[in-house]
């Protein structure tokens, strides 16, 4: 195991998703994990979807937009839009070799993602390599148990998994933590849902993101 032996200690946390749209399912929990890991820079990445799986109704540039007003003036947050740019599907193990290059071998690094991920985590390209580039960072999601259930992916997280946050910034990549963040049963399924049976959704997500949709006419029948 690598220790992490430079002045940088600070721990970077990356955030994929589709963003279809972006709500407070993602954010909140978010927030949660960044106050109890001490986390001090989280960088939401909208992801390009490979052709086989279903597409987001929501154009590339539109997900991208909706993800810069969520967190417009919150200094948590930053946004990342290189899988956007290039295209093809994005993997997110090859974006994370890059951003490792980027933030060299010693800066703690972090890849945020949600219990329903984490369970089918074995069927992500070259998922075993994932813990060689970052830690992993699990939120809580209702309706799904913290157990992965599929053996190797059991005893992958098993010989990994860490309780105390405080041991994330000792080492720049290797563990995954199971956060005690909140649990809010929102998706972005649910939120098209209601957008196309006409429903409010202004609890569900920023103003500013639901004023966007409004303009764009986005997610209606
Ligand atoms: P959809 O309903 O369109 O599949 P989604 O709301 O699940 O979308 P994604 O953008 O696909 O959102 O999710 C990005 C990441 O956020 C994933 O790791 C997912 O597990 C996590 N996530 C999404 N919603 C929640 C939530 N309510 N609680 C915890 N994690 C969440």
């Amino acid at each position: 195991m690598v220790l992490n032996t430079s002045s940088d200690d600070t721990l970077l946390a990356l955030f994929g998703g589709t963003f279809d749209p972006i709500h407070y399912g993602h954010l909140r929990p978010v927030e949660q994990l960044a106050k109890e890991t001490a986390l001090d820079e989280v960088i939401l990445l909208p992801n390009n979807v490979p052709p086989h799986r279903s597409q987001p109704q929501a154009s590339a540039q539109q997900r991208l937009k909706m993800v810069e007003l969520a967190v417009e003036g919150n200094p948590l947050f930053s946004v990342d839009s290189r899988e956007l740019a290039v295209d093809k599907p994005s993997y997110t193990i090859e974006t994370l070799e890059t951003l490792r290059k980027e933030h060299g071998a010693q800066r703690p690094m972090a890849f945020i993602i949600g219990q329903d991920s984490l369970i089918s985590l074995y069927k992500w390209h070259r998922w075993e390599e994932l813990l060689d580039f970052c830690h992993l960072l699990v939120m809580a999601r209702p309706g799904y148990s913290e157990s992965p259930d599929t053996p190797p992916l059991q005893r992958w997280y098993d010989k990994h998994r860490v309780t105390t946050p405080a041991e994330l910034k000792r080492r720049p990549h290797g563990l995954i933590y199971q956060a005690n963040t909140p649990l809010l049963d929102i998706s972005g399924t649910e939120i098209r849902q209601r957008r196309q049976e006409g429903k409010s959704c202004s609890d569900l997500l920023p103003a500013a993101v639901e004023r966007y949709i409004d303009s764009q006419g986005l997610y209606h029948a």
